[in-house]
């Protein structure tokens, strides 16, 4: 009955505490065993064999108890029998012959862990069979008059294996003494209390019937075991409904919010990190609009099933939180591990095929991520998700399929003067988030870029505006491409590649056509020309073409190296960097080309906080 409960915790701090139950244990059986009779009848003998293989039976039918699926063993019942019928050393000597072989058929457990066990039902048995004789109870048939005798061995049996329990535990971590023998109380009272009639049971059965009685107990005994698993079982499925959700196979919001808070009182006590992941699915809606919500469903199917499957390897809970939202809570994380998890899962997500994803922006599975890190100042769980979530907005904006690290996505579009001109700009770049959404960001990465560029080339506050707002506005002529050809997965036609050149003079008329825009036409109009003359619309070449436009020339290039597209292999940042050394003097003015290289090579080494906000994703 003990077994499960007593070897649950470490080697080291087990030790004592079975010794001294070792010890106590021994000492008593001695004391009892040295009383054996061996004067039975052949009659006697016969019973005493079966009960013998009784208890051995039994000792593998349990009885499994919810929550944890305790397993409480039907071999007391017998032993108790044996102590009612024919008295303590008896029952010892049974003790001793079904614990030497439980030891030989379950080998894996320790010596010292089956001696303990032993010693502990020794002292049980000894204290009800000292209870039984105290109260006059006499061996043999069960007798009405000493019923007495009878409830105090049962009680005696019970508590000595409840307080065994509770001095284990405490000698063991000094948890409360109270608290096990509480919990095993509430949780197997009845099963004990089962136990201790079948025993009484039992003594009638096999003192009128014999071994048949023997047999008919252990008939009941094992069908009782094989109910009690059958609840257990039901219990576990109930409880799996309870915390799942049943479309994605992930857990359900409720069940997140318990660990979640379980998490965080870990990390906080451990001051070990935890990092929260909301996700939220890009363009779902479109998804369901245009295939309708059953292959909506079959979608979100897919999706936690990848969820759970890169989740359970790497130590992380993957939940549904609502609709097409998720949640990944990652205990042992820092924020900076968990964008490298959730960026290899959006990679993975990318890569997934999906019938109809060719409707979606990206044409491919995508979502964007706001991440959190748990740190003393977070209170309440509900401020981790607050600021998962906020980050998760901002990835949004910058136009999804990303990752956000709460916090490191200062815009710096907020932060300037020209804020109200960005938004216009800004608006205008909206058309692309159903037209091709890789320009967008492509649009607005290459805008930080300009920023950062501007202030190492120390531009005055005029000419930076114009900068930085013709390299948000440098591709607004692809507008005017169709959007076969801005989405085509294959080589272009020449007369393709021919309309797509077009985009530097379409977008010239179009910022022609606005008094604002008039003065970035020269961004859009001359990001393609080339140092050496080379390139288009003109063939402009060196000095001719204004320096920022050499400029952003060279940050065009490079974004378009480095950025990470849905079935396209991307260039590492020192791969990029190696291609602009090797076109420097040919397609990119060379000083330039060592200032960005020089920008770049600093901001990789410098620490995470330092740069702008993640350039990764298409
Ligand atoms: P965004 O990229 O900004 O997140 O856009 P979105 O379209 O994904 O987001 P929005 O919040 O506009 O729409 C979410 C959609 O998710 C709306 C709803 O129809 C759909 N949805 C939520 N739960 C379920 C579900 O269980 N099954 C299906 N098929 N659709 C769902
Ligand atoms: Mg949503
Ligand atoms: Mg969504």
């Amino acid at each position: 009955m003990l077994k499960k409960h007593l070897f649950a915790k470490s080697w080291v701090a087990k030790n004592m505490n079975a010794l001294l139950f070792c010890v106590l244990g021994i000492f008593l059986f001695w004391l009892s065993i040295r009383h054996f009779s061996f004067a039975y009848t052949t009659k006697q003998w016969a019973l005493l064999g079966s009960m013998f293989c009784a208890s051995l039976i039994l000792y593998f039918y349990t009885f499994r108890i919810p929550p944890d699926g305790n397993k409480q063993s039907m071999d007391s019942a017998v032993y108790l029998a044996t102590l009612f019928m024919f008295g303590t050393p008896a029952a010892h000597a049974l003790l001793l012959f079904s614990s030497i072989l439980s030891a030989v058929i379950e080998r894996k457990l320790s010596w010292w862990k089956h001696l303990t066990n032993f010693s502990v039902y020794a002292t049980m048995i000894f204290g009800a069979g000292t209870v039984f004789s105290g109260l006059g109870g006499e061996l043999g048939d069960l007798k009405n008059g000493s019923l007495l005798s009878y409830i105090g061995a049962l009680v005696t049996y019970f508590v000595l294996n409840v307080l065994c329990l509770g001095i284990y535990y405490y000698m063991a971590d000094r948890s409360n003494f109270y608290r096990l023998p509480k919990g095993l109380l509430r949780e197997s009272g009845l099963v004990y209390l089962c136990i201790l009639i079948l025993s009484l049971v039992l003594t009638i059965l096999i003192k009128n019937n014999g071994i048949t009685g023997l047999v008919l107990f252990l008939g009941i005994s094992i069908f009782l075991s094989h109910l009690f698993k059958k609840l257990f079982d039901m219990y576990l499925q109930l409880q799996e409904r309870a915390i799942r959700d049943e479309r994605t196979g992930l857990f359900n919001h409720s069940y997140f919010e318990i660990l979640l808070e379980q998490e965080i009182r870990f990390a906080a006590n451990a001051s070990t990190p935890l990092s929260l992941a909301m996700i939220d699915i890009d363009d779902f809606k479109r998804y369901n609009d245009h295939f309708g919500h059953l292959e909506g469903d079959k979608l979100l199917g897919l999706l936690g099933s990848i969820f759970k499957e890169e989740a359970e390897q790497a130590g992380v809970t993957a939940s549904r939180y609502g609709g097409e939202e998720f949640t990944l809570l990652m205990p042992g994380y820092t924020e900076e591990e968990a964008l490298v998890f959730v960026d290899r899962l959006r990679k993975k997500v990318n890569d997934t095929p999906f019938a109809g994803v060719e409707i979606l922006p990206h044409a491919c599975l995508s979502f964007s991520a706001g991440i959190s890190g748990y740190h003393i100042d977070i209170h309440d769980k509900s401020v981790l998700v607050l600021h998962a979530d906020q980050a998760l907005y901002d990835a949004k904006k910058q136009g999804k399929n990303i990752a956000f690290i709460y916090g490191s996505s200062v815009q710096p579009e907020q932060e300037i003067e020209i804020a109200q001109d960005v938004r216009d700009i800004e608006q205008l770049l909206k058309l692309f988030l159903y037209k091709d959404i890789n320009t967008f960001k492509h649009s607005k990465r290459v805008f930080r870029y300009a920023m950062d560029m501007s202030i190492l080339l120390d531009l005055d506050a005029m000419t930076r505006k114009q900068f930085v707002l013709g390299a948000l506005i440098h591709d607004i002529g692809k507008l005017e491409i169709p959007w076969e050809i801005l989405n085509k997965k294959d080589k272009l036609t020449s007369a393709e590649w021919e309309k797509v050149k077009k985009h530097v003079n379409w977008g010239k008329e179009m910022a022609m056509t606005h008094d604002k825009f008039k003065e970035l036409a020269p961004y859009i109009e001359l990001h393609h020309e080339r140092f050496d003359g080379a390139g288009y619309p003109h063939g402009y070449k060196g000095a001719e073409i204004p320096q920022l436009c050499r400029m952003l020339t060279i940050i065009d290039s490079f974004d378009a190296m480095t950025s990470e597209r849905p079935y396209q292999a991307t260039k590492s940042v020192q791969e990029a960097l190696e291609e602009l050394r090797r076109c420097s003097g040919t397609q990119f003015d060379p000083d330039l080309t060592g200032l960005f290289i020089a920008y770049i090579e600093g901001k990789n080494g410098s620490s995470p906080a330092s740069l702008t906000p993640p350039l990764t994703g298409s």
